[in-house]
């Protein structure tokens, strides 16, 4: 899988970037650019300690307390999820396509698996009268013969 290894986001992403920071009230800065390019060019739902690897080879001043901050900051604007299995670090993801995951328990990776909408649908009407979801976490814990996709389901890729 290639890696980015200029400082430019795309296009659609630094506007998707900037767009969801400014409804927060926060300004686009190179290291958030950064770090939501590098998880954008790897979805391999990696932790902060490996997202602080990636970025420390284009930001060598870097520190993981901002690693940390700027994802903290893209998971309240709402373009990365946090992802959290039990004992594990927490794993970012920037799929904002409704998704599960799937945990591969063998190796430890994190693979995401497509929601058609009539799935979420239909799990949403398993709410009682009254309740309803703005966001769904589904998980799936198992074991995958899949060596190194990173991707389950046929339209995962397009996010
Ligand atoms: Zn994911």
């Amino acid at each position: 899988m290639a890696t980015r290894h200029n400082h430019a986001l795309p296009r659609a992403a630094k506007d998707l970037l900037d767009g969801a920071l400014a409804r927060h009230g926060l300004r686009g800065t190179r290291h958030r650019e950064l770090i939501f390019g590098s998880l954008l060019a790897r979805r391999d739902h990696p932790t902060a300690e490996e997202v602080f690897v990636r970025v420390k080879a284009m930001a060598p001043t870097i520190s993981l307390a901002t690693v940390y901050n700027c994802l903290e900051t893209l998971v309240q604007c709402g373009l990365v999820r946090a992802v959290n299995h039990e004992r594990d670090a927490t794993r970012y993801c920037p799929n904002l396509s409704e998704h599960a995951h799937f945990h591969d328990r063998r190796t430890g990776r994190i693979y995401d698996v497509d929601l058609p909408e009539d799935v979420v649908e239909r799990l949403k009407e398993l709410l009682p009268e009254g309740y309803e979801a703005d966001s769904l976490e589904l998980n799936f814990h198992g074991r995958s013969a899949v060596k190194s996709k990173e991707t389950v389901g046929a339209a995962a890729a397009s996010a």
